[in-house]
């Protein structure tokens, strides 16, 4: 299962987009962006209820 993480999803005026596998990497890719382009390092805990806040079930995000 796929997964599109558009930063401007989360309120950011941003173009990034990520585009992969519905994975803890991916979501990991996504903090790490958030992070070094807009100065917030949110816990993985708060990217993953991101996320599962857009309708993706947190048991639907691979653990990889
Ligand atoms: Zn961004």
């Amino acid at each position: 299962m796929t997964i599109k993480l558009r930063c401007s999803d989360y309120g950011f005026e941003c173009d990034f987009v990520l585009d992969g596998r519905k994975s803890m990497s991916l979501l990991k890719q996504f903090k790490e962006h958030v992070d070094s382009e807009h100065g917030i390092d949110y816990s993985m805990e708060a990217i993953i209820q991101m996320v599962v806040n857009k309708g993706h079930a947190r048991e639907t995000i691979r653990n990889e």
